[in-house]
């Protein structure tokens, strides 16, 4: 048995559940939780978050689904 440097491998992601990948993961600076992400455009992979740009401290920010609807879009999420 191995272990990966990658400590989130095998967290479950905070948007879908699913465990994450190595390399396609990051971590919501909203709720601390990990989710799917794709570090290149081509890659085959999940998504369940965005990245977005702070216009106001010049900074970019990672949000998983339910956050980036919540503090960007102003739209809670987690009521269907
Ligand atoms: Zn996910
Ligand atoms: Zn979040």
């Amino acid at each position: 048995m191995t272990f990966s440097t990658e400590e989130a491998v095998g967290t479950p992601c905070t948007v879908c559940g699913a465990a994450l990948p190595p390399i396609h993961h990051t971590v919501c600076e909203a709720c601390s939780g990990t989710f799917h992400f794709r570090m290149t455009e081509s890659a085959q992979a999940l998504d369940c978050g965005y990245v977005y740009l702070d216009e106001q401290q010049c900074t970019t920010v990672f949000l998983c689904a339910p956050c980036y609807g919540k503090h960007v879009l102003g739209e809670d999420v987690s009521q269907p």
